[in-house]
C-alpha cells in the first residue's frame, strides 16, 4: 500500500521573518515615554518601543497587515493592533498615520504595554538587507 504523504496545515505563519522581502514596510516609534497609563509595571523607554527600529508593520502574502516588536529584553512580540481597526493601510492613513496597540509580556505574568505613535512608510526595510 502506498504511503500518503503527510501535507502540513498551510497556517499563517506566526514568526516574523526581519529579513524577508515585504511589498510596503512601515516603521513606527512608541510615544507613551514613561510609566504605562493602565499598567504601573509597564514602563515605555526611549531605548524601547520608543525606537521607530523596534516596531516593524509589514503586509503578509495574504495582504493581512501585522504588527512586531523587537523588544530589548523579550524578542519579537506580535503586536495586538486596537486602533485603527480594521487594520488597513487605509484606515492608518485615515487615522492621521495613529496606530495604538499592545504588547503582552511574553512570560505571561499579564503584564499588557498600551502603545501608541504615528507609522512612516520606511525605505531600508522594503527589501531584504
Ligand atoms: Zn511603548
Amino acid at each position: 500500500m502506498e504511503k500518503k504523504a503527510y501535507v502540513k496545515p498551510s497556517l499563517e505563519s506566526e514568526t516574523f521573518v526581519p529579513s524577508a522581502y515585504c511589498a510596503i514596510c512601515f516603521k513606527i516609534a512608541c510615544e507613551a515615554m514613561g510609566d504605562d497609563k493602565f499598567d504601573s509595571r509597564c514602563e515605555h523607554t526611549l531605548k524601547g518601543c520608543g525606537t521607530a527600529d523596534h516596531q516593524a508593520i509589514r503586509e503578509n502574502s495574504n495582504g493581512n497587515l501585522s504588527m512586531w516588536e523587537n523588544s530589548v529584553d523579550q524578542g519579537w512580540l506580535r503586536c495586538d493592533v486596537t486602533s485603527p481597526n480594521p487594520f488597513t493601510w487605509e484606515n492608518i492613513q485615515r487615522n492621521g498615520n495613529q496606530v495604538i496597540w499592545r504588547t503582552y509580556a511574553k512570560n505571561g505574568d499579564g503584564r499588557v504595554w498600551t502603545h501608541y505613535g504615528h507609522a512612516y512608510r520606511d525605505q531600508s526595510t522594503s527589501n531584504a538587507s
